[in-house]
């Protein structure tokens, strides 16, 4: 079976990881999870879709023998700094418009196999997975004195195309290492944990390893489709008006509509934005695009219905509105947040201060950022002359 954006391939790594859990071999095994597995996993375990398994999921890493438990949402945060800082700089100084999302893999196998002219409108941020895996290897490791080599990083996700972005030569450490060993989809650590008998729902929820696990809940609505957009504009919108947008839940870019529009007043310019979700109306909009009939600032695409939360590798529900009760749970967590604003994150701020410096930072470049190939099989054929040309 062949999927053209590479969101469908079968490749189970849980008995790797089951065998490397038991024999370490001296190695530090560190996982990550991203914003969606936490309303989902509990399906698993005879709870209902949306029911919120954050400390759960990460006791039950730490019992299969996890060494440390990193949170995506942590670099779901970083991501709004640095691509909230590369629109503003794209607006200012005639970047390449509108600006496409990067964090769905899915997304970016279809631009570099179907629409490869649009590749310059694609932010050059890697997905939060990426951003993690890099600081893991990158930063964490030497912080720690373990060499990263002897470091392995699992990566939990939603996402059966994550698989096929671990692989990506873009996203290996300066010595050729890949930054992301293992990705096992919610549904292959369901798997694990059933295999060693972990008695899920009696686990007593555990915390996540800092700096690198704290987070806002404008990182969790990641999982949403509209979530990236959302978070983004609540970071943006402060940063270039200096006072916070009216409200934080910006409903116009929320709910199942696959096509979504809004224009957000940022003090005399009027910012179009658009939220796609499914393959289907990511075709119809990038026709309109191509044909000038739509024009938009800054552009989410997710591959999967609802965004991650209905990814493929999520648990199979037998309840017709799955989506709508994970997608409820991921609200919830970010309503239940006290910082809601990636901005605002202090363990982001301190990495920008000890690190970083500032978003788009030379550093930042190297670790947070890569590029994208052509891999259509014909010519690509020249763009109609777009809205912003
Ligand atoms: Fe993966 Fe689907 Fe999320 Fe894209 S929308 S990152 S393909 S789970």
């Amino acid at each position: 079976f062949y999927c053209p954006v590479g969101a469908i391939t079968e490749n189970s790594q849980v008995r790797e990881v089951s065998n490397l859990l038991k024999n370490k071999n001296g190695k530090t095994i560190v996982f990550q999870t991203a914003p969606a597995t936490r309303v989902a996993i509990s399906e698993e375990f005879g709870m209902e879709p949306g029911d919120i398994s954050t400390g759960k999921m990460v006791a039950a890493i730490r019992k299969l023998g996890g060494d440390v438990v990193f949170d995506t949402n942590f670099t779901a945060d970083l991501t709004i700094m640095e691509e909230g800082s590369e629109l503003l700089d794209r607006i200012k100084n005639g970047g390449t418009l509108p600006m496409f999302t990067s964090c769905c893999p899915g997304w970016i196998n279809l631009v570099e196999k179907d629409y490869p002219d649009f590749i310059p409108n694609l932010s050059s941020c890697r997905s939060p997975q990426g951003m993690m895996s890099s600081l893991i290897k990158n930063y964490w490791a030497e912080r720690m004195g373990i060499k990263p080599e002897d470091v392995v990083v699992v990566s939990i996700m939603p996402c059966t195309a994550k698989k096929d972005e671990a692989v990506r030569d873009q996203l290996k450490t300066e010595q050729g290492l890949q930054e992301t060993d293992y990705v096992l989809t919610t549904r292959e650590l369901a798997k694990l944990i059933k295999l060693n008998k972990v008695k899920f729902a009696s686990l007593k929820e555990s915390e996540y390893n800092n700096p690198l696990g704290e987070s806002t809940g404008a990182a969790v609505i990641f999982g949403n489709t509209g979530g990236v957009m959302e978070a983004a504009l609540r970071t943006a919108y402060e940063i270039a008006l200096e006072k916070p947008m009216p409200t934080l839940n910006y409903t116009p870019v929320r709910g199942f509509k696959g096509i979504k529009e809004a224009t957000v007043d940022f003090g005399g310019i009027d910012l179009k934005v658009a939220v796609i979700h499914q393959a289907s109306n990511i075709h119809e909009y990038m026709e309109k695009l191509k044909n000038g009939e739509v024009g938009h600032h800054f552009v989410e695409f997710m591959i999967c219905k609802g965004g991650c939360i209905g990814g493929g590798g999520e648990p199979k529900s037998k309840t017709s509105d799955y989506l709508e009760k994970r997608m409820k749970g991921i609200y919830k967590i970010d309503d239940d947040f006290k910082i809601r604003k990636s901005h605002e994150n202090e363990a982001v701020k301190q990495i920008y201060e000890q690190f970083f410096e500032h978003p788009l930072s030379h550093k930042s470049h190297h670790l947070l950022h890569t590029h994208y190939k052509d891999r259509s099989e014909k010519t690509s054929q020249p763009v109609k002359g777009g809205f912003w040309t």
